[in-house]
């Protein structure tokens, strides 16, 4: 049987030969990857824990031995985590100073710890997103720059 994978990967970044003597081909999509991440879950496998504390990256996964550590996050995570609570924290506090009749000083009392604890909530989940759609969108070097291009 022919080897699809040398030939889609030009086509299909997402196709991807795993060494090792594990599957030939596996399908690295977008939203695979991200699902995994979401869930903290290594996003090889799905199975392995990615962190190993509240958000360092385990470098080796438990489970199948990817190295999800070649993986930098950077701020990406940080990014994303400020503007989904920016959005879901903040307008509704600005918005409530706006049109309420709650004093500014009462809404700052209130958001702080409010963005605090979403900002905390959200972090890990955001990070491990972000490593799983850098797993999907790599090159199994780990470096975008080595991605496969297309013709
Ligand atoms: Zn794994």
């Amino acid at each position: 049987m022919v080897d699809p994978a040398p030939i889609l990967a030009p086509v299909l970044p997402s196709v991807r030969l795993e060494v090792e003597g594990r599957s030939a081909v596996s399908q690295n999509t977008i939203p695979l990857g991200l699902r995994r991440g979401l869930q903290r879950r290594c996003p090889n496998c799905g199975e392995g824990s990615l962190f190993a504390g509240y958000l360092k990256v385990l470098k080796t996964c438990p489970r199948c031995g990817n190295d999800n550590g070649r993986y930098r996050a950077d701020d990406g995570p940080a990014y994303f985590t400020i503007l989904i609570v920016g959005h879901v924290v903040v307008a509704p506090l600005f918005a409530a100073s706006i049109f309420g009749s709650w004093s500014p000083f009462v809404l700052l009392i209130l958001g702080l710890p409010l963005v605090g604890a979403a900002t905390l909530l959200f972090l890990p989940f955001i990070k491990g997103g972000w490593i799983g759609l850098l797993w999907a969108t790599s090159s199994p070097s780990g470096h975008p720059s080595d991605a496969p291009s297309a013709p």
